[in-house]
């Protein structure tokens, strides 16, 4: 079962260095954009307030 994903929003410098590749692979073709934040991820579940792009 895969873990539940903190959205990406609430990260720290030093948790985007850890998660790096992941994110990079997430940032590749995005689909959402949180509207809080201004972040982008290709699933909502990786933003607070997730808007389709
Ligand atoms: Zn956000």
């Amino acid at each position: 079962m895969a873990k539940v994903k903190k959205s990406i929003c609430k990260w720290k410098k030093e948790k985007f260095k850890e998660r790096f590749s992941e994110l990079k692979k997430s940032m590749k073709s995005p689909k959402f954009i949180c509207s809080k934040c201004g972040r982008a991820a290709v699933e909502k579940g990786y933003l607070c307030k997730p808007e389709e792009l």
